[in-house]
């Protein structure tokens, strides 16, 4: 079966019930995403020319940290501007793994930041480099800390708005990130009351923040990569179609593509059920697991019977 009209996607995918409320309380927490990522990368990008112009390895390290974490944001949008392309013959299942493969290149660059923030930190400690500028340097790490905490109350004030977990979860990151750059700016005191290896101390400890975001957006791009999703979620896609009236016992499987999450449910049915019954208990299902799972967007449901 193939339609000439909208993509081979929507022709054969099993009806799933359009949950508008969800549609509207997710767009807010991608603009709420989009925001803080943009007062992140005007932060890191105002320590980071503080940073190069006065030599701080504190500074340097966090600025490299705030820029990672606008990068995995940026990620998100590059999932969604790609997972709109219409999936075709040649790529059924459409384009959103393309996101699992930019966030390798992500991940990469993290890791690459954070060996440059410790090269630089062990450099500058073994050599006794100098910080020039060490009063602009604490303005830059300043600058940092306003500009995580702000992020921070901003994003969970939208989190709690609309109950977004993933959004609340950030902003105790974003309120930790401020950590790093207090970090920063003791280490620019430290060289203002003249302990000059204060600075590149400092930057070892920060350059431990930005490996924690590349160990966290690398298992997390593995776990996916490997077709991984949470037991909560099989669990759950079990117990919700168990409880619908004619399914004897249920198996699922699910998986992610990008931001899909497909699940793949095997059904028992009693023996004489028609086909036609089959199904409605079928979208029975799916009407249930659609709140049940709001990330599932695509649903297979397979009868067998008893
Ligand atoms: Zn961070």
């Amino acid at each position: 079966m193939h339609q000439s009209t909208g993509s081979r996607d929507a022709a054969t995918a099993f009806p799933l019930p359009d949950l508008a409320d969800d549609a509207a309380e997710r767009r807010q927490a991608n603009r709420a995403i989009a925001w803080g990522a943009a007062g992140l990368a005007v932060t890191g990008l105002v320590e980071l020319v503080i940073a190069l112009s006065s030599g701080s390895v504190g500074l340097l390290g966090d600025a490299l940290h705030n820029l990672s974490d606008v990068s995995t944001s940026a990620l998100v949008f590059v999932g969604f501007a790609v997972s709109k392309r219409v999936a075709s013959e040649r790529y059924p299942y459409g384009y959103e793994r393309a996101e699992d493969l930019a966030g390798i290149g992500v991940a990469l660059v993290i890791w690459a930041s954070a060996a440059l923030a410790a090269v630089e930190s062990i450099r500058k400690l073994i050599d006794h480099g100098t910080t020039t500028h060490a009063v602009w340097g604490v303005v830059g790490a300043a600058v940092g800390i306003l500009g995580n905490q702000v992020v921070a109350r901003y994003k969970l004030i939208v989190g709690m708005r609309i109950n977004s977990g993933t959004l609340v979860a950030d902003a105790k990151h974003s309120w930790l990130d401020a950590l790093s750059s207090a970090g920063a700016l003791l280490g620019l005191v430290g060289v203002l009351l003249g302990a000059s290896w204060a600075d590149p101390v400092a930057g070892l400890a920060v350059t431990l923040f930005i490996c924690h975001v590349g160990w966290e957006v690398t298992a997390d791009v593995l776990h996916r990569l490997m077709d991984g999703v949470d037991a909560d979620v099989i669990t759950t896609a079990e117990a919700t179609a168990s409880d619908v009236d004619g399914v004897r016992h249920a198996h699922a499987r699910a998986r992610w593509t990008g931001r899909t999450l497909r699940v793949e449910m095997e059904g028992w049915v009693d023996a004489d059920t028609t086909t036609a019954q089959a199904d409605a208990i079928g979208r029975a299902v799916a009407a249930r697991l659609a709140r049940a799972l709001p990330d599932m967007r695509s649903f297979t449901w397979s009868a067998r019977a008893v």
